[in-house]
């Protein structure tokens, strides 16, 4: 079972919903994201 629920803000991956999982992270303001530009952003801010 997999629910597309978006693209991500960074590179426009679609993100899914795979049974209960989610393959990126919904950001606070709604937004979604995927792991890779997760990650990227992280490395760049710290
Ligand atoms: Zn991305």
């Amino acid at each position: 079972m997999q629910e597309f629920i978006g693209n991500c803000r960074g590179c426009g991956k679609a993100i899914y919903c795979e049974n209960g999982f989610l393959n990126g992270t919904v950001q606070e303001d709604q937004t979604l994201e995927c792991f890779e530009c997760q990650e990227q952003r992280r490395e760049s801010e710290d």
